[in-house]
């Protein structure tokens, strides 16, 4: 084993209940269930209890449906001429917010209109385009949509846009739908209809500090091993640039992780890891393939665990030295990375 995701679906599942007990619950399943592996995580969140599924691309829609995952699915994004062929065949509703884009859709397509209320990104911010749109989809209209900008950091403006939704929203008599994770957990009056939470089924915080104030529990530990161990002694030097010397004998350790994997090289210097766990610096720079560690007095032997992201090193904490979110760092392990599922 070089390095892996672990993946706890049942974590997954347990984070899942705790949100569908807050009303009908969509998990959000996109960019590979946030690094975690699509198709998992929404077998996962479906027996959770999530009643709905949601991917930002139609690949994406695809993939579920290749895999056997069926219920209801919406795919959020923008969808260019074939990526609409793509969804419709996946059996997934797309989201309409232009009269000409529901004019060029089947009758059996199922259309959530999104009205732009402050996030300034997909959607109309015009409730008189929106409702020509949902006019234009008829019977094809399933729901009604918005997204907040701010539910995270903001809720004065989250409430603001939940002000100019709702009233605009009942008129239709259809699923109306606003809230992501931070809306669900932190604005009752955002949950509606359907909540569409992804960042909190997989255990991550969506106010950047502790997912335990929210009783969720993280999903995924990243781990590797020490796959050597030496002596370096004053003066010597480690890595590229020789960022690290030495300043006094030391033992250095060396895990086959780095920024090919999504190990991020701005962790440079900041990074640490629990080796054995026990929380040890980085040594020198994050390469593509191998960080290394420094371990002071106490040598470990080769193949001796090393955890990167896990119990005692939450995604938040890197997320924080980096200047980013929880978010970025699970969605940005790469493809080299397996994923294992326990
Ligand atoms: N709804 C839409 C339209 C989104 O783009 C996203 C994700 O960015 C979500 C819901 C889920 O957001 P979160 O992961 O913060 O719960």
């Amino acid at each position: 084993m070089r390095a892996l995701a672990r993946i706890d679906t049942g974590a997954i599942e347990r984070n899942c209940a705790r949100l569908a007990a807050l009303g009908p619950l969509c998990a959000v399943v996109k960019s590979n269930g946030y690094g975690h592996g699509a198709v998992a995580a929404a077998r996962a969140a479906q027996r959770g209890g999530a009643a709905w599924l949601a991917v930002a691309t139609a690949n994406e829609a695809a993939e579920l449906r290749a895999a056997g995952v069926d219920g209801p699915l919406l795919v959020l994004g923008a969808l260019a001429p074939e990526e609409l062929r793509t969804a419709l065949a996946a059996e997934a509703d797309v989201v309409a917010w232009r009269e000409d884009f529901v004019a060029g859709l089947p009758r059996s397509a199922r259309v959530h209109v999104k009205l732009d209320t402050g996030m300034g990104r997909l959607g109309t911010r015009d409730p008189a385009e929106a409702e020509r749109v949902a006019a234009a989809a008829g019977d094809r209209l399933v729901g009604v949509m918005t997204h907040f900008a701010t539910a995270d950091d903001d809720p004065a403006f989250m409430r603001e846009q939940l002000d100019r939704f709702v009233p605009w929203a009942d008129r239709f008599g259809v699923m109306r739908h606003a809230a992501n994770s931070a809306g669900a957990l932190a604005e009752p009056a955002a949950r509606l209809d359907l909540m569409r939470c992804g960042i909190a089924i997989y255990g991550l915080d969506p106010f950047h500090r502790d997912p335990a104030d929210h009783g969720l529990e993280p999903a995924l530990s990243l781990v590797s091993y020490v796959a050597e161990v030496k002596r370096a002694r004053v003066g010597d030097s480690v890595g590229y640039g020789r960022r690290f010397i030495a300043e006094r004998d030391t033992w250095i350790g060396t895990i086959p992780i780095g920024y090919g994997d999504g190990y991020r090289r701005g962790l440079t210097g900041r990074g640490e890891v629990l080796v054995d766990g026990r929380r040890v610096p980085l040594a020198g720079t994050v390469s593509m393939d191998n960080i290394t560690v420094d371990l002071g007095d106490e040598p470990v032997e080769r193949g001796t665990e090393a955890v990167l992201i896990g119990p005692g090193l939450p995604a938040e904490d890197m997320a924080a030295k980096l200047g980013t979110i929880n978010y970025e760092i699970t969605c940005g392990l790469t493809a080299r990375v397996p994923r294992e599922y326990v």
